[in-house]
């Protein structure tokens, strides 16, 4: 019938409509606590849900991925940073827009060794596909949840360096707890498979 399909979508905007309010009436007056915020952004969660931002703020969910950093693990009774990353070079071949850069570290006889003396990632280029993550066989580029990267320049602050980038391995385990469970269960398999 002419029109139906018109009247099915405006029911459909008017059942949000009107769910918005009575969930807003359900939790008030407590709207933004902690246990009615994660079921109205849930997807159990009725009507539109959105908060007073910069006032407010809603936590993101652990596969959110932002603008990637580089894991360092802290050896327990000296503290030294030990580098994830090889400078394999897996990361910049797969990155869509090649925005990583990488220059590997020498030896002093000039032999190249595996880890980058300088990591780079252009930030505004990054279309944080997840990509360099995906594919780094050595777990050391990971999404990050910081977005408040904005700023009023781009060449001192959005372009990346390997200092800016390197975040401790406790830092990855505190955003992306199932995940680095998964994945540090993964290698202790792998490291008994290689015992037996
Ligand atoms: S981050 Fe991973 S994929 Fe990229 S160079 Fe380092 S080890 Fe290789
Ligand atoms: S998230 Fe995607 S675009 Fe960004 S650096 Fe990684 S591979 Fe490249």
């Amino acid at each position: 019938m002419l029109g139906l399909g018109i009247a099915k979508g405006l029911s459909v905007t008017l059942k949000h409509f009107v769910e918005t309010y009575i969930e807003d009436l359900r939790y008030f007056p407590r709207r933004y606590s902690e246990e009615a915020m994660e079921f109205r952004q849930s997807v159990k969660g009725r009507g539109l849900f959105t908060v007073q931002y910069p006032e407010q703020e809603l936590p993101v969910p652990e596969s959110f991925r932002y603008i990637p950093f580089l894991v360092y693990d802290e050896d327990g009774e000296s503290g030294e940073k030990k580098i994830r990353c090889t400078a394999c070079g897996i990361c910049t071949k797969v990155c869509p827009p090649q925005c990583i850069w990488i220059v590997r570290a020498k030896d002093e006889k000039g032999k190249p060794v595996s880890q980058p003396a300088e990591f780079y990632i252009d930030i505004d280029i990054c279309m944080n596909c997840g990509f360099c993550a995906e594919f780094c066989p050595f777990d050391s580029i990971v999404m990050d949840h910081n977005w408040k990267m904005a700023d009023y320049e781009r060449l001192e602050s959005h372009i990346f360096d390997l200092h800016t980038l390197l975040k401790p391995a406790s830092y990855y385990q505190q955003i992306r707890p199932v995940q680095y469970a998964e994945r540090q269960a993964g290698k202790k398999k792998e490291r008994k498979g290689k015992e037996v």
